[in-house]
């Protein structure tokens, strides 16, 4: 069983609630979607083919129980369900970002599966997967990557879905696209409306800049 992988490395989470923590991540090969700001289009083609044993070797020599696995957008590959449970089974804690557009469901419920909610501005907001809605457990995430005041309103109606609700997860996180839209300015637009979310500002942007790969 293998899988294409793009780069295995080693740095500082910059998302989700495991940000600041030093984690390993796997970015696989290839994605579905073409997000109008994506920054990480060097992953649509580029990998290597690997066997999962191969993967999980390079990722246990990188000494760091925290793993995230990444894309692109990893559930396009069909093996990469089975990459996670074997992770799983060896004490990892593993992390999956996904874009919204996929199944969850067919991921083991140990994993921390974050799931993107494309907005307009992206592009790509039909291609939401909503029901995946429903199949997150208390642990898994929610954000939304915010460019501008519709994408804000859009991220507002997914998050008074009762669906949400039932389902006690953590505060969603909004994140405004790095350099295109002034965080101070969603900043505002949280505190005004009282919503229960977290911003988020891509911690490894501010450490190593925009444009580096492998961070
Ligand atoms: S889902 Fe992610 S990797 Fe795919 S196009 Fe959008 S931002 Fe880029």
């Amino acid at each position: 069983m293998s899988l294409r992988v793009n780069e295995i490395f080693f740095s500082i989470q910059g998302e989700s609630s495991y940000a600041g923590y030093p984690c390993a991540f796997v970015r696989l090969t290839g994605c579905n979607l073409r997000c109008s700001y994506c920054d990480t289009q060097y992953a649509y083609e580029e990998g290597t083919w690997l066997e999962i044993s191969d993967i999980e070797r390079k990722v246990t020599s990188l000494n760091c129980r925290l793993v995230e696995i990444t894309g692109g957008e990893p559930l396009i590959q069909k093996e990469t369900p089975e990459l996670i449970k074997k992770l799983l089974d060896q004490e990892f804690t593993v992390l999956l970002e996904t874009n919204g557009s996929q199944d969850i469901g067919v991921v083991d419920e140990r994993c921390v599966r974050i799931l993107d909610i494309k907005c307009p501005s992206s592009g790509e907001s039909g291609n939401n997967d909503l029901e995946n809605l429903g199949k997150m457990t208390p642990h898994d995430e929610i954000k939304f990557v915010i460019l501008n005041r519709k994408d804000y309103e859009y991220a507002k109606l997914i998050l008074t879905s009762s669906i949400l609700t039932q389902n006690h997860l953590k505060p969603p996180f909004l994140s405004p696209v790095f350099g295109k839209i002034d965080p101070e300015t969603l900043a505002q637009w949280i505190l005004e409306d009282h919503l229960d979310v977290r911003l988020q500002i891509q911690l490894h942007k501010l450490i190593w800049g925009p444009e580096r790969k492998g961070v």
